[in-house]
C-alpha cells in the first residue's frame, strides 16, 4: 500500500467550561465533545523524500506552517522513517471556525503513517504523539463522544451519541481563539454547564435535557461583541432545535435536533449570504 485515504471529522463542543487559568497560559477547561459527519479528505502517500502537503483551500498554509506537516515530521523523526511523504487536504471543514479542522488533519495523517508503515501503533501511543502536536489532536484520534478535562488532553470516552441531526452555522466573521481565551474573565461567567446533567442526558438519549445543559462559557466573551452569534442561536431555536450553542471558541454555532426532518427544514430556512451552513450528524 502506497497511499490511504482518512476521513479528518470535524468536531463540536456540547459543552464547554473553563475552570481556572494556568500560569503557564493554558487553561483547566472540562467539556464534552462530539465528532460530526462533516470532514475533511487526508491522502497521506509515500514520496521519494521530504514533506509536502497540498490543500485545495489556498488560505491553509502549505509547509510546515501545516498542523498536518508538523504531524507527518514528528513520527518520520520518532519512528525513524526512511521515505518522504505526500499529504493531500480536501478541506471541507471551514476554517479558523472552532471546528478542530487543522487538528482532524493532524490526526488523520498520525493514522495514516501508522498503517502506510505498518507501524502497528496502539491508539495510546498515537494519542501520547498527537498531545505534543495540539491540545485538540488527542479527541481526534479517538473520536466519537467523549468527556475532555485538563487542557482538554484527559479523555473518558461517554457513551455514543447517535441519530442525532446537527444544522451547524459558521458566520463569515474572524474570530481569534487566542483573543477569546484572554479576554475570558472567569468572574463574569454565571451559568456554568452541568457537567454530570449532559452525561446523564447522553446516557438515558434525552435530546431534550442534553440541549438544556449544553453552555458554552466563553460565549461571555464572544456574543456581547458578535451579535450574529446570538442571531443564528435564536433562529435556530426558532426553527426547532432542541437547543443551540457556539463550538469552541467560536465563530461556529450548532443547533441540535432529534428529528432529522426538522432539521432538513432549518437547514432550509437557515441559508443566509452572512454565513455557511451545514446540515450533518453525530457520527
Ligand atoms: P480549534 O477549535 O482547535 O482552535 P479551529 O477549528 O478554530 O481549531 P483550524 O481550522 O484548525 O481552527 O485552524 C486554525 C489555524 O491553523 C488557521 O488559521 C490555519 O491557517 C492554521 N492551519 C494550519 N494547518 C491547518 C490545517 N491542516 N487545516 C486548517 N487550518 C490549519
Amino acid at each position: 500500500m502506497d497511499l490511504i485515504e482518512i476521513k479528518a471529522r470535524a468536531k463540536i463542543n456540547l459543552s464547554l467550561d473553563v475552570k481556572a487559568k494556568r500560569p503557564d497560559g493554558y487553561h483547566d477547561v472540562c467539556m464534552v465533545m462530539q465528532t460530526i459527519a462533516l470532514h475533511d479528505v487526508v491522502s497521506v502517500e509515500k514520496a521519494e523524500s521530504g514533506i509536502e502537503v497540498m490543500c485545495n483551500n489556498p488560505v491553509i498554509p502549505s509547509g510546515n506552517g501545516n498542523i498536518a506537516y508538523r504531524a507527518a515530521q514528528i513520527m518520520i523523526e520518532k519512528y525513524g522513517i526512511d521515505s518522504g511523504i505526500k499529504i493531500n487536504i480536501d478541506k471541507r471543514i471551514p476554517v479558523a471556525a472552532g471546528l478542530a479542522g487543522g487538528s482532524s488533519d493532524a490526526a488523520a495523517v498520525l493514522k495514516g503513517i501508522n498503517a502506510l508503515f505498518s507501524l502497528g501503533l496502539e491508539q495510546h501511543e498515537l494519542l501520547d504523539v498527537g498531545k505534543c502536536i495540539g491540545a485538540d489532536v488527542p479527541f481526534c484520534i479517538k473520536g466519537g463522544t467523549v468527556l475532555a478535562e485538563g487542557i482538554g488532553e484527559i479523555l473518558t470516552d461517554l457513551t455514543p451519541l447517535s441519530e442525532v441531526s446537527i444544522v451547524l452555522v459558521t458566520p463569515k466573521i474572524n474570530v481569534s481563539t487566542a483573543w477569546v481565551y484572554k479576554s475570558l474573565d472567569l468572574d463574569v461567567i454565571q451559568s456554568r454547564p452541568d457537567t454530570y446533567a449532559i452525561i446523564n442526558a447522553i446516557e438515558k438519549r434525552d435530546i431534550d435535557m442534553l440541549a438544556k445543559n449544553m453552555i458554552n462559557v466563553l460565549e461571555t466573551v464572544t456574543v456581547p461583541r458578535y451579535g450574529i452569534i446570538e442571531e443564528i442561536k435564536t433562529r435556530l431555536v426558532d426553527l426547532g432545535a432542541a437547543g443551540s450553542v457556539m463550538s469552541g471558541s467560536g465563530p461556529s454555532v450548532f443547533g441540535v435536533f432529534s428529528d432529522a426532518q426538522k432539521a432538513k427544514n432549518a437547514y432550509g430556512e437557515m441559508k443566509d449570504d452572512r454565513w455557511d451552513c451545514f446540515l450533518t450528524h453525530v457520527e
